[in-house]
């Protein structure tokens, strides 16, 4: 066993202070999306596999609860699609067989349509799925899915799944510049949001570096006027709110930033806040690494993000 499937608790935008789960090794995904923060996906896949590190996953979260940790949420996600590792749900059950924060698992809702996944998931307090596109073409665009899953498929999985589980659907839509956000295209999603019935609708956009570089962000006043033609449970996704006045002086460990960035790439504030660390503390040692070259620098809108690129083994 190499690096811990464990990360966190890191900040994030949607669930507060999360203990993040990484269910499957570096990339394996049913989707190649254009905006994946994550790298582009080789070969997307629809086989759901026993990794085989179910017992370390739930070993390595009592550990980390017994030093001490907090989190509002544990977060099945990580660097593919969760659903693919096969023993979802016995990880599921495990980690609440030890403690009452709510268990929430971000998919990309392409497995939905296996009644296996359905029944997986219903141990979960929160499931929250994406839904890019309100037709095939744009799916196609958006997601690259494998090409066993087409856009009707997608949607009958999540439909169903919609009248099967009795927890709450945070369903996120991802909007991309001249892709999806034509009216016509906004108006498709609404109606589709209205026969699915979340609880909460998310709108994101590329705000970090996507895989894509033409997959580009859309501004903030446009996508708060699609969040409002939608409906009233449909929000914006905030920049968390960094406080560095709460951070604390500490020893930054290398591999916890490491780790972060394998993940996701992030601003100088994210790695300070997530942390616990003064951002003066973490810029010292991010410069290191870029010297180093461990890490590199990209720009994405005027924002500058840190990316670490070398993949995880915790599979092995
Ligand atoms: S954004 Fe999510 S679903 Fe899309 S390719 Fe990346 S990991 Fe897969």
């Amino acid at each position: 066993m190499g690096k811990s499937p464990i990360y966190g608790p890191v900040t994030s935008r949607r669930l507060g202070l999360s203990l993040g789960v990484d269910m499957v090794p570096y990339k394996v995904c049913s989707f190649d999306c254009i905006y994946c923060q994550i790298g582009p996906t080789k070969n997307p896949s629809v086989e759901r596999r026993n990794f085989g590190f179910a017992d370390n996953i739930v070993k390595a979260i009592q550990q980390k609860l017994e030093a001490g940790a907090r989190a509002d949420h544990i977060t099945l996600g990580g660097s593919g699609e969760p659903t693919l590792n096969l023993e979802t749900g016995d990880i599921i059950r495990g980690i609440k067989t030890l403690t009452d924060i709510p268990v929430a698992v971000l998919t990309n809702g392409s497995m939905l349509w296996d009644q296996k996944v359905r029944q997986d998931l219903c141990a979960a307090d929160i499931v929250l799925p994406s839904l890019d596109a309100g037709d095939e073409e744009t799916f196609k665009k958006i997601n690259r899915p494998h090409p066993d899953i087409s856009f009707e498929r997608l949607l009958d999985g999540i439909l169903s799944f919609s009248t099967e589980y009795s927890g709450k659907i945070w369903l996120e839509i991802f909007f991309i510049e001249n892709i999806n956000t034509s009216a016509a295209h906004v108006e498709k999603l609404k109606r589709l949001v209205q026969r699915i019935g979340p609880d909460k609708v998310h709108l994101n956009t590329a705000v970090r570096p996507p895989a894509e570089a033409f997959a580009t962000a859309v501004d903030r006043n446009t996508l708060c006027a699609i969040a409002e033609s939608i409906g009233d449970s449909t929000s914006v996704i905030a920049e968390f709110k960094e406080n560095p006045d709460d951070a604390v002086e500490a020893e930054l460990p290398e591999e916890a930033l490491v780790d972060m960035l394998l993940r996701r790439p992030c601003t100088l504030n994210d790695i300070a806040t997530a942390l616990h660390v003064n951002p003066s503390l973490a810029v010292k040692l991010l410069d290191q690494l870029v010297a180093r070259g461990r890490v590199t620098i990209t720009s994405s809108g005027s924002r500058l993000y840190y990316v670490c690129k070398e993949e995880s083994d915790f599979s092995q």
